[in-house]
C-alpha cells in the first residue's frame, strides 16, 4: 500500500482531500482505492482502513448497483464518466438508504494514453433531488389535480348545461302546465257557458240562423230572422222540420240536410228558391245559406246549423234588370240602334254588331275608335271631335249627325249620341255611344228640300204668267173688248188651272203624309165615270181618247179618287207622249178584280226607271225636254189604289209607248172591311 505510486498519488491528490467535495482515487482494473477523503469516506460510512483495498471488497453493498462496472469501463476505455442526480443506495446506521449524487469518474491518462488513475469526485445532491422530486411530485400531483379539476369542471359544465336545458324544459313544461291548468279552469267555465252563448248568438244574429238536432232535424234553436222567413212562431221549436214546415216536402232542402248529416260535409246554397206558406198562399224566397254539420267527440253529426240570408229582393231586382236589358236589346235591335263603349286611353271599343254594321263592319271584325274616325267624312271629323271633347268637359251628352264612307265606297248617314263615363278619380276614361243609320231620313230630307224648291218654282211659273196676263188686262181694261182680252183671260185661266192642279197635288201629298186620305165608297159604273172624266180632259182636240172594254162594269170605290187617278194617267200620257194622238182606256173584268189600263203610243219609258216611277218626288229624264211637275202624281195614284187594296203598275217599251194600269178588287165586302180599317 505504501508504494511510491501510492505516495505520489497521495501527494498529487492531497489538495483534493481538503476539498469539500468527496474525492477518491482508484487504480488498476480491479479498482483499488488509492485514496479517499473524509467526505467520500463519510458517504461510504467507512474509515481510512479501506485505503489500498479493492472497491468491490470494501463496498459490497454497491455490488448490485452499476458503479463498479462503470469504473471498470472507465479504466478500460480511458473515457471519463459524468453523472448528475444519480441514485445510490448506501448503508447507514439506519440501514440502506437512497442518496443522490452528481459525480465524475475521470480517467487520468498517462503519456501512452493508457488510464493511470481514476479520479472520483462526488457531491451529494440528495436534498436537492428530494426537493426536485418533491417539486416534481407536487407538480405531478398538481397537474393531476388540475387535470382532475378540469375534468371535473368539464363534467360540471356539461352537467350544468344539461341542468340549464333541463331547467328550461322544466320551466316550459311548468308554464305549459300552468296554461293548461288555466285553460282547464276557463274551459270548465266556457263549457258551461258555451251552450248559453251559442244560443244567444243564434238568437241575436242579424242573419237567419237555426240549429236542427238529430237526423229528424228537430228544431232546436231559432232566431226571429229565420222565423220571419218561415213565417212561423216559436211553437215550431222541438218539432221536426218536416212537421213544422210541411211545404218543404216537395222541395230540395230536406234531401240536402240529410246528405249533410250523413256525409258531414257542409252545403252552400246560392240563390236557391224556397216556397214558404204565409197562411194564404206560397211565398217565393231566394236564399243564400250554409248547412254546417256539428259533430260530437267521435266525429259523428249531432246537429246542423243553418245560416241563411234572404236575397229575394236582390234576385228580383237583378231579374228585372236582366228583363229590362233584354227589352232594351230588343228595342235597340228593332230600331237598329248600335251601341259601343270606347276606352279613351286605348281606343278599344266594345261594340254591338249593329254598331259595327252602321260603319260597314261585320260583327266579327275588329272595329276601333280610329277606324270610326277614318270612316267619317274628313270635313266632319273635327266637328265630331269637338263635340266629344265638350261632352267630356261638361259631363254632357253629345249629339252629332255625319256621313260615313263604308269600305265599299257607299255613303251612309249616322246619327250618334254619346256620353262620357268617369273612373273613381273623376277622369273620363270611357265614352258610351249609340248610333243609328239615318241615310233614308237624310235622303228624304234632301228630297223634301229639293221638292220645296221645285214646288215653289213650279207654282211661280204659272203665277208669273197669270200675273203678267192680269197686268196687261188691267192696262187695256178701258179699251173695247178684243181678241187680246180673250187670249189674256184664257192664259190666266190656264195658269190658274195649272196652279190648281199643283196645289191639289200638294194638298193630297200633305194629306197622304198625315195619313188623312179618307175614302168615300160608293158603287158606280166604271165606264160612265171614265167617259165623264175624259170630257174634263179633252181640252185639246188633237188627242183622241178611245174607251174600250166592258161598259157595264160596276165597282165599289171612292169615285172621285178613282177619277183623280184616271185624270192623272191621261194627263201624263198627253204630257209625256205628245206625239201619241190616241190614248186608249181599257176596262177588263178579271177573276177577282177589275183592271183599268191607260195606253199611249209615245216614246216609252226606259226599263231601268220603271221601278221608281211611283216613288215620291221621282221624275225621269226626257233627253233634253223639260216638263213641269212635282214628281208626285204617280205616287198619289199609287197611294189611292193601295188604299183600295188594288194594284198599280206600268208596262212600257221604248219607241212603242206605255201602258199604266191599276186594279180594284171585285169583292165589295172585302173592300168595305178594308175601308173600315182605313
Ligand atoms: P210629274 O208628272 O209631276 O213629274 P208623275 O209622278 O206624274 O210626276 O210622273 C213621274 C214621272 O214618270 C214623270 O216625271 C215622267 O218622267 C214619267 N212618266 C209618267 N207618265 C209617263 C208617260 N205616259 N210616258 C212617259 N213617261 C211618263
Amino acid at each position: 500500500m505504501n508504494s511510491p505510486e501510492q505516495i505520489e498519488a497521495e501527494k498529487l491528490l492531497s489538495v483534493l482531500f481538503y476539498s469539500p467535495n468527496a474525492t477518491a482515487v482508484y487504480k488498476g482494473d480491479d479498482i483499488t482505492i488509492i485514496s479517499a477523503n473524509q467526505a467520500m469516506l463519510s458517504f461510504w460510512g467507512k474509515d481510512n482502513t479501506i485505503i489500498g483495498k479493492h472497491f468491490r471488497t470494501v463496498l459490497p453493498e454497491l455490488d448490485d448497483q452499476p458503479f463498479f462496472d462503470i469504473l471498470k469501463n472507465v479504466w478500460d476505455s480511458g473515457e471519463t464518466f459524468t453523472a448528475k442526480n444519480y441514485p445510490a443506495i448506501l448503508l447507514t446506521e439506519d440501514g440502506p438508504q437512497k442518496f443522490y449524487f452528481d459525480f465524475e469518474y475521470k480517467a487520468m491518462l498517462d503519456e501512452s494514453g493508457k488510464t493511470e488513475y481514476i479520479l472520483h469526485t462526488a457531491s451529494e445532491v440528495t436534498e436537492r433531488q428530494q426537493a426536485m422530486n418533491l417539486v416534481e411530485e407536487k407538480s405531478i400531483s398538481e397537474q393531476k389535480l388540475i387535470n382532475d379539476l378540469s375534468a371535473l369542471n368539464d363534467e360540471y359544465l356539461t352537467t350544468n348545461e344539461d341542468l340549464v336545458l333541463k331547467h328550461e324544459e322544466l320551466f316550459a313544461i311548468n308554464t305549459e302546465l300552468r296554461k293548461i291548468r288555466k285553460k282547464l279552469i276557463t274551459a270548465n267555465h266556457t263549457l258551461a257557458e258555451n251552450e248559453k252563448r251559442f244560443k244567444t248568438l243564434v238568437e241575436k244574429s242579424p242573419v237567419a240562423m237555426a240549429s236542427l238536432k238529430g237526423d229528424r232535424f228537430e228544431i232546436d234553436i231559432v232566431n226571429d230572422m229565420v222565423l220571419q222567413i218561415w213565417n212561423k212562431d216559436r211553437s215550431v221549436i222541438g218539432k221536426p222540420l218536416e212537421e213544422a214546415l210541411p211545404e218543404l216536402k216537395d222541395q230540395v232542402f230536406i234531401d240536402i240536410l240529410s246528405n249533410v248529416y250523413k256525409t258531414g260535409r257542409p252545403y252552400y246554397g246560392k240563390e236557391i228558391k224556397a216556397l214558404f206558406h204565409n197562411g194564404e198562399e206560397m211565398k217565393e224566397h231566394y236564399l243564400n245559406f250554409v248547412y254546417q254539420p256539428i259533430f260530437d267527440e267521435n266525429n259523428n253529426s249531432t246537429s246542423i246549423l243553418i245560416v241563411a240570408t234572404d236575397v229575394t229582393e236582390q234576385v228580383i231586382a237583378r231579374e228585372s234588370v236582366t228583363e229590362f236589358k233584354n227589352r232594351l236589346e230588343i228595342a235597340m235591335d228593332a230600331s237598329r240602334l248600335g251601341s259601343t263603349e270606347v276606352d279613351l286611353a286605348t281606343g278599344k271599343m266594345e261594340s254591338t254588331p249593329q254598331f259595327k254594321y252602321n260603319y260597314g263592319y261585320a260583327a266579327d271584325e275588329e272595329f276601333t275608335y280610329p277606324d270610326l274616325f277614318n270612316a267619317i267624312f274628313p270635313e266632319y271629323r273635327d266637328h265630331v271631335r269637338d263635340l266629344v271633347r265638350e261632352a267630356i268637359l261638361t259631363n254632357g251628352i253629345y249629339k252629332a249627325e255625319y256621313p260615313v264612307k263604308w269600305r265599299d265606297g257607299s255613303t251612309h248617314w249616322i246619327q250618334a249620341h254619346g256620353r262620357p263615363r268617369y273612373d273613381k278619380n273623376g277622369v273620363a276614361d270611357r265614352m258610351v255611344g249609340m248610333t243609328t243609320e239615318i241615310t233614308d231620313k237624310k235622303l228624304a230630307e234632301q228630297r223634301k228640300d229639293d221638292f220645296l224648291s221645285v214646288a215653289s218654282h213650279e207654282l211661280k211659273t204659272p203665277l208669273t204668267a197669270v200675273k203678267a196676263s192680269i197686268q196687261l188686262l188691267n192696262r187695256i181694261k178701258d179699251k173695247p173688248y178684243s181678241p187680246t182680252h180673250l187670249r189674256l183671260i184664257e192664259q190666266s185661266d190656264k195658269g190658274i188651272e195649272k196652279m190648281c192642279l199643283l196645289i191639289d197635288d200638294l194638298l193630297n201629298m200633305s194629306r197622304l203624309g198625315q195619313d188623312q186620305l179618307m175614302l168615300q165608297y160608293n158603287t158606280f159604273n166604271l165606264h160612265d165615270m171614265l167617259a165623264k172624266s175624259c170630257n174634263h180632259i179633252r181640252i185639246e182636240d188633237r188627242y183622241q181618247i178611245i174607251l174600250k172594254g166592258n161598259q157595264s162594269l160596276k165597282v165599289h170605290a171612292d169615285e172621285h179618287r178613282i177619277e183623280q187617278v184616271i185624270v192623272n194617267l191621261v194627263n201624263n200620257a198627253m204630257k209625256y207622249a205628245k206625239e201619241s194622238m190616241e190614248i186608249h182606256i181599257l176596262t177588263e173584268s178579271l177573276e177577282d178584280y177589275v183592271k183599268v189600263s191607260v195606253q199611249d203610243f209615245g216614246e216609252g219609258i226606259s226599263e231601268s226607271v220603271l221601278p221608281h216611277l211611283f216613288d215620291r218626288y221621282y221624275r225621269a229624264d226626257h233627253l233634253g225636254t223639260t216638263y213641269s211637275g212635282l214628281g208626285l202624281g204617280l205616287y198619289i195614284c199609287s197611294e189611292i189604289i193601295r188604299k183600295h187594296s188594288g194594284k198599280i203598275g206600268v208596262d212600257s217599251k221604248i219607241g212603242e209607248g206605255s201602258t199604266f194600269w191599276f186594279t180594284l178588287p171585285k169583292k165589295t165586302e172585302h173592300i168595305i172591311a178594308d175601308a173600315a180599317l182605313n
